[in-house]
């Protein structure tokens, strides 16, 4: 399968990039690693006039962690790099995991965390523990800079809430409260050859062995990664026992919108959510425990 043509661009700034989006029209593509727009293209989903590389925007590819405001991770920051990075694997070591999780070493290697969101496949590694660490996306537009939470980010399969030639810069991960754990599971037929068939992501935070906070994303299971919130109900103002966490994830399952495709049935997909949702909770309950102080 043959690339049909296109311009290629390699703009210097954010604001050459916003321009040539506005300039070129809405057909116009920005490309970060390529791994999934250059595949789309050779398959011939998508024929771009015009790509706009953002390789060549100096420190865009920076991670910066603060004390105060957390994790920055900029939009040419790659996979390999998310995954590696001594303070993510310190201060977000699920963050790192799901990094790790994603695709193989090559991919990694050119494929960025930022193209990952910005895809918006309901099935993507990274998603979930972003939108359970409640990571706000930065933007910059024609209309200037804004930030919108991860949330609020996708609208359905490929869809985001990007305005025309808007561009995210980087994603902003708070800190991880005191006394909090969190955990990431996904499952795919084929490995990481394949996109998931499901996942489910968690940070919870305790006081004692009572669950004070818990935010539960599911991907693969809807047009969007779903957030589980009777699931959530379920846990809340309680101690994370066998049952409680059984219970959550019979809830999780009641309330994802599996479909049936080459990757699963839904049935599949209905049972294993309630599996990575146990899994997830206990995992991340364990983490915030031994985060205690004794
Ligand atoms: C063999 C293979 C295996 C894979 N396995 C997995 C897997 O296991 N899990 C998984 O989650 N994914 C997987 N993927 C998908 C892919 O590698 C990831 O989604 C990757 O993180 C995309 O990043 P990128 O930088 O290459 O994005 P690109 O391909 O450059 O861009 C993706 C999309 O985002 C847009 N975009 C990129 N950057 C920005 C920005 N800053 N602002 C606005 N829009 C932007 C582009 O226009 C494009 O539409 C796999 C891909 C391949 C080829």
């Amino acid at each position: 399968m043959r690339l049909s043509k296109f311009d290629f661009h390699a703009p210097k700034t954010i604001s050459e990039a916003i321009e040539l989006l506005q300039s070129k029209g809405p057909d116009a593509r920005l490309m970060a690693g390529g791994t999934d727009l250059l595949m789309k293209m050779k398959h011939g989903a998508v024929k771009p006039p015009c790509l706009i590389s953002l390789k060549s925007v100096p420190g865009l590819n920076a991670i910066r962690f603060d004390e105060s405001a957390g994790l920055t991770i900029g939009a040419t920051a790659l996979l390999s790099e998310v995954a590696e990075h001594p303070d993510i694997l310190r201060h977000y070591p699920t963050v790192a995991q799901a990094a790790r999780a994603t695709a193989n070493v090559q991919v990694r290697n050119m494929g960025t965390v930022v193209g990952n969101l910005c895809n918006a496949s309901p099935a993507a590694d990274n998603p979930p523990i972003h939108m359970a660490m409640r990571a706000v996306v930065l933007i910059e537009g024609p209309g200037g800079k804004r930030e919108l939470p991860l949330d609020e980010f996708f609208r359905g399969p490929g869809v985001t809430a990007l305005l025309p030639a808007e561009i995210v810069t980087g994603l902003r991960v708070p800190r991880m409260p005191v006394n909090a754990g969190t955990a990431y599971h996904s499952l795919s037929a084929r490995g990481k050859l394949d996109c998931n068939a499901v996942g489910a992501a968690v940070m919870l935070t305790l006081k004692g062995k009572i669950c004070e906070d818990v935010r539960l994303f599911i991907s693969a299971c809807g047009p969007t990664p779903l957030r589980g919130r009777k699931a959530e109900e379920m846990v809340r103002g309680k101690e994370l026992t066998e049952e409680i966490a059984a219970k959550a994830g019979a809830e999780a399952a009641e309330e994802s919108l599996p479909i049936t495709d080459l990757r699963a049935s839904a049935d599949y997909r209905t049972e294993m959510v309630a599996v990575l949702t146990r899994r997830v909770l206990k995992e991340a309950c364990q983490m915030a425990l031994t985060s205690q102080p004794a």
